[in-house]
């Protein structure tokens, strides 16, 4: 019998709990006191302090699982979304760290022994990769990580990889370091035998992907990008859970997996439409699309991040209406829907993350509205779309200018993409560039006015709560109160 995605997840924790790790619950997916990142984007975000050496953690190990979001910044997957099966905006990252405790050896062969021994996944179906150096910055190739490795894993399987793979950065500055990762080939004999799996390491396949990056942190991005060494040496791990699930139910998508699949059976449901897994079939990308985004939209907004017209409530909301405009233009949902599919993630998940388990009815309840009032506008978008295509052929011209793109895109909401890919169906394309430049002095804009609230709710409370953790250790969790405005 498989796993379901609840055991994976606390078999990883058990395990790092085994190796005297304390387990700790997810921070919030919303920063609020960050001037660098608007979203936890990775299990690292919440311990930065601790890498800097401004905070003392509680324990030299931890492990968790953490919520991420990489819809903004350095880190930003959302154009993938939907259109594979392994990129999401809103995704889990298990982690293990040391805070100058361990290094290198201890995290390569916990790594492998969690994987190969208690999940089994076959060790012929991995493949790992080091840092191999970098001239300019004067990095030396991570001789040491390769040694440790092929004690585990035979040499030809240990790939070298540049400074955009293997080396890992939270954003234009922080702390940073060489990595190595562990990817996985979940092809048919059959498949691997007409292509090796080294090729397709990093190489967009959907069947050959990333589950695990350990970095090694020991540097110091300052502001003026100059690395300096951190004051001590850690251990940073993440890994995608829902890749990890995929890999041990033995699917060919995430989407496959349990994580998703309750929620996908809710929007057959309700758009009496059929879900076939097709990577290029515009029903099954709007249904991916709406299944990934209100997991990122539900868990933003239970943890204090509502829909707005600025800053991270901006991204937020322009989630919230890609999902609704794929549901419109290819399931034909012309009504509010995604709100229904709340019930279902809070049935799925409230039990690990109390936050969406206390919140479930009022993020159900800003969705609903979001959605009532995005669709009043958006058939007047769409036409707007045709009208402007229209115009451009007319015109005798291929491309659409990006003045109009965009303020269908900031005036009515029209999310960028869907425009794009109507364009494309009439074989028209967006002036990129221009497009780019409104979006910029947009940005600058949008900065000014981020306090803009338009919601009848405000934040009652943000206070850290008593939290009896998943080992019965009692940390502090973060619970986000509402008051509706009468
Ligand atoms: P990829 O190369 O696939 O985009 P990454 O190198 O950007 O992944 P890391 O920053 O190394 O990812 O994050 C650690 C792990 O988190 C990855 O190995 C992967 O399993 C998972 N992960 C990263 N981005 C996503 C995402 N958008 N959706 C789901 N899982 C993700
Ligand atoms: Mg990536
Ligand atoms: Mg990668
Ligand atoms: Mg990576």
């Amino acid at each position: 019998t498989k796993m379901t995605s609840q055991e994976i997840r606390q078999q990883f924790l058990d395990f790092f709990k085994s190796k005297e790790h304390l387990i700790v619950p997810s921070a919030p997916i919303v920063l609020k006191d960050d001037p660098t990142l608007m979203f936890s984007n990775s299990g690292m975000t919440q311990f930065k302090d601790y890498f800097l050496g401004y905070k003392e953690p509680k324990s030299s190990r931890i492990a968790d699982t953490q919520k991420c979001l990489r819809v903004s910044g350095k880190h930003n997957d959302l154009d993938d979304v939907g259109r594979d099966t392994y990129h999401h905006t809103m995704f889990e990252m298990l982690g293990n760290w040391s805070f100058g405790d361990y290094f290198k050896k201890e995290a390569i062969t916990w790594a492998w022994e969690l994987l190969t021994e208690v999940y089994k996944i076959p060790k012929e179906n991995l493949y790992v990769t080091i840092f191999e150096g970098d001239e300019k910055e004067s990095l030396e190739r991570d001789n040491e990580a390769y040694d440790l490795w092929k004690q585990f894993i035979s040499e030809d399987r240990i790939i070298n990889g540049n400074k955009k793979d293997n080396f890992w950065e939270m954003g234009a500055s922080g702390p940073c370091g060489p990595c190595s990762e562990i990817h996985v080939d979940l092809r048919s004999a059959e498949e691997k035998a007409k292509v090796s799996g080294l090729d397709l390491v990093n190489n967009d396949h959907p069947q050959v992907v990333e589950i695990w990056n350990l970095v090694f942190m020991q540097f110091n991005r300052k502001a003026d990008g100059t690395l300096e060494n951190l004051p001590a040496k850690h251990i940073d791990t993440g890994m995608g859970f829902e890749r990890l699930c995929m890999a041990l139910q033995q699917k060919e998508s995430n989407y496959d997996t349990d994580v998703f699949t309750p929620l996908i059976a809710k929007v057959e449901e309700l758009s009496g439409k059929k879900y076939t897994g097709i990577l290029t079939d515009e029903k099954d990308i709007a249904i991916r699309v709406v299944v990934d985004h209100i997991r990122a939209v539900s868990f933003a907004i239970a943890d204090g991040q509502l829909p707005s017209n600025g800053g991270a409530g901006y991204v937020i909301r322009r989630i919230l209406r890609r999902g609704i405009s794929y549901a419109y233009r290819f399931l034909d949902r012309k009504e509010p829907f995604l709100f229904e599919l709340v019930a279902v993630l809070q049935n799925q998940m409230g039990k690990f993350f109390p936050e969406l388990e206390k919140q479930g009815n009022l993020v159900a309840e800003v969705i609903k509205s979001e959605e009532e009032s995005f669709l009043k506008t958006i058939e007047n978008g769409l036409l707007r779309v045709e009208k402007l295509i229209q115009q451009t052929i007319t015109d005798g011209k291929k491309v659409l200018p990006s003045e109009e793109v965009f303020e269908l895109y900031d005036t009515y909401g029209f999310p960028d993409d869907l425009t794009r890919i109507i364009a494309e169906e009439k074989g028209l394309t967006i002036d990129e560039t221009g497009f780019e430049a409104e979006m910029t002095k947009q940005k600058q804009r949008s900065k000014k006015d981020s306090a803009a609230k338009v919601y009848d709710w405000v934040i009652l409370e943000e206070k850290p709560e008593t939290f009896v953790g998943y080992d019965q250790l009692e940390t502090e969790t973060y619970i986000t109160r509402y008051r509706k405005i009468e």
